[in-house]
Order: C-alpha cells, then sequence, then structure tokens
C-alpha cells in the first residue's frame, strides 16, 4: 500500500487568498490589518520561520513587524514590548516566537499578550476559553492538523485520534479540537509507556515531538491516518518530519508531508486570524470572525 498524500499545498493557498482579500477591504477601508512577531532568540529554524510568515503576510497585504528583542532579552523587557504592542491600536495580531531566552517562559510572558490579539493562542486565557469551548484564537498549528483533515474529508466523529506529545502549543489544543470533532483522543508523551501499543490501535495519528523518525511503520495500524506537525531541520539545510515516511507510507492509508503538510497551513491560519483580529477590532458583525478563532 502507499498513502495518499495529505498535501496542505492547495488549502494553504486558498486560506491565504481569502485572508489576501479581507485585508484589501480592510486596507480599503482605512484599517490596513498588521500583524507583530516578537522574537528573542538567535534560533535558525525559528529565524527561518519567523521570514516565511512575514513574506506570506507582506504577499497577502498584511503588514508584518518583526520585534527582534535578542537572544539575551530579559523577561521583563519581552513582557513590556508584549504589554506596548497590545495597548498599540494599530496592531492586530501579536505572536511571540520561541525558543524564548533561559528563565523566560512562554506560559507566563502570553499572559500579557491582548486577548483578542492573540493570534498564536498562546495566552492562557486563549487555551482555558479553548478547553471550555468559548470563541478563541486557537494555536494556528493545532488548528491546522484539524482544518488539513477536514480539507481530505476524514471525517473526525467517533475515530480514534492519538495525539503523540502534550505542548500547549500542538498537542494540547489539538486534544481539544479533536474532542470537539467527536473524535476519541488519548494523548502521548514521553512518560507513555509502549508507545507502539496505543497509536497502533488508533485510527488516526498525529505526531507532534520534534524527534525525526520517532513515528515507524510499527507505531501505526494499516490503513490508518497520520499527521505529521513535526519540523526538524536535516543537516544539509532541508526539513524531516517525525513520522519515518518512507516505511509508514506503506502501510498507513494516509500521511501529511513534511514539508507541504502542516506548516503551510499553520502560516495560513496565523494571517486569517490577524485579518478576523483586524476585523473584530472594526465591530464590524457583518465579517466577524469565523469558527473559533
Ligand atoms: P515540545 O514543546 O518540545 O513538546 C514535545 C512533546 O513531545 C512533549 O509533550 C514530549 O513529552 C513529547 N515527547 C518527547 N519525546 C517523546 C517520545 N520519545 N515519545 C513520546 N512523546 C515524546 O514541542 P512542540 O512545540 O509541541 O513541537 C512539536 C513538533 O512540532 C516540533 O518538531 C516542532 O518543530 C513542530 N512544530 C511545527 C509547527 C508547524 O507549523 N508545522 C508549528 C509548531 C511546532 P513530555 O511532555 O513528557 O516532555
Amino acid at each position: 500500500m502507499s498513502a495518499r498524500v495529505l498535501s496542505g499545498k492547495e488549502l494553504a493557498a486558498s486560506i491565504r487568498a481569502e485572508a489576501a482579500e479581507r485585508a484589501a477591504a480592510l486596507a480599503a477601508d482605512g484599517r490596513p490589518p498588521k500583524l507583530a512577531v516578537v522574537v528573542a532568540t538567535a534560533d535558525e529554524s525559528s529565524a527561518w520561520y519567523v521570514r516565511s510568515i512575514a513574506r506570506a503576510a507582506e504577499k497577502a497585504g498584511i503588514a508584518c513587524d518583526i520585534v527582534d528583542l535578542g537572544a539575551e532579552a530579559a523577561p521583563g523587557l519581552i513582557r513590556d514590548t508584549l504589554t506596548a504592542l497590545s495597548a498599540d491600536d494599530e496592531v492586530h495580531g501579536i505572536i511571540l516566537q520561541t525558543p524564548l531566552p533561559q528563565g523566560a517562559k512562554l506560559e507566563d510572558l502570553a499572559g500579557a499578550i491582548a486577548f483578542e490579539k492573540d493570534v498564536d493562542g498562546a495566552n492562557p486565557l486563549s487555551l482555558g476559553r479553548l478547553a471550555a469551548g468559548l470563541p478563541a484564537f486557537a494555536p494556528a498549528t493545532a488548528e491546522a492538523v484539524v482544518a488539513i483533515l477536514d480539507h481530505h474529508e476524514v471525517d473526525l466523529t467517533g475515530l480514534h485520534v492519538a495525539v503523540v506529545g502534550r505542548s500547549t502549543v500542538v498537542g494540547k489544543p489539538a486534544a481539544h479540537l479533536l474532542l470537539d470533532r467527536n473524535a476519541t483522543v488519548t494523548v502521548c508523551h514521553s512518560r507513555t509507556r509502549e508507545l507502539p501499543a496505543v497509536t497502533s490501535v488508533a485510527d488516526v495519528v498525529v505526531a507532534a515531538v520534534g524527534r525525526a523518525g520517532l513515528i515507524t511503520a510499527e507505531h501505526v495500524r494499516a490503513g490508518a491516518v497520520v499527521v505529521d506537525v513535526g519540523t526538524n531541520p536535516t543537516e544539509d539545510g532541508g526539513l524531516v518530519g517525525d513520522v519515518d515516511a518512507v516505511a509508514v507510507a506503506d502501510k498507513a492509508g494516509a500521511l501529511t508531508p513534511v514539508p507541504g503538510g502542516v506548516g503551510p497551513v499553520t502560516t495560513a491560519l496565523l494571517l486569517r486570524h490577524t485579518v478576523n483580529a483586524a476585523v473584530n477590532a472594526t465591530g464590524n458583525a457583518s465579517v466577524q470572525a469565523t469558527g473559533r478563532g
């Protein structure tokens, strides 16, 4: 068997096009949407990711300020910057990029991002509201997992989904969003005993770990759907996921590629969230945000 490829490219392109159209309408109304990305790291893959967000935003007509505080930035400076951006009427979306300097924790600092500008769902308030089924911006990567399955018409109702990874950025919010779709969700992590025994009974496996090739054919039931969230840089400058794609493609029914799967959908959703935040700031209910965000 060779797994169906669940590409994210077409979905991402349509989300970007929709965001661009709505951004143009806002700009024509004198309210151009603007995203601010706060960076406090010298990490190369992070810099690559931030540049790709900025490029995509620019193409969609969304202004994007990269606020680089340097890898030595003190938590207080990061918090003050987030507070200032939260109070700036011209900024509609704020992302705090990870990793953060030693001693700085995303969960502690993200509370300084105004809830209505929290386009990557980092403020604990957003995660709490998400868990309670209330409107909030979901972390874009977690939302991308569900969006890509929706796009490829995987009906999650009643399916058993094993999420590998329990970070507040991906694993936990993805579990909430999957529960909202009436999936039965098992969340696995580094202390899970006999991981292959747990994941290989699932209909869908979501890998969000950050370890190249962790998920092998042994972890996957024949015909299962596999979503690979992992982005692990390779020595030759490429990118691989958490799934051993060659081995798993022979056994799974469907698999998201890396690159070209969850990644582009994540970036596109950040743009959609920023436009939604800008629309929400206008108070124009006729073009209010759709869905959770
Ligand atoms: P993270 O915060 O480091 O969390 C990793 C999770 O994996 C933790 O819950 C950890 O368990 C678990 N884990 C580690 N080793 C394991 C093992 N051997 N078996 C089972 N579970 C294990 O990472 P993250 O921020 O969630 O990111 C996960 C991956 O997604 C990374 O590759 C990241 O680059 C990628 N990512 C991609 C996008 C995108 O747009 N495509 C966006 C964000 C992140 P414990 O909790 O027990 O430590």
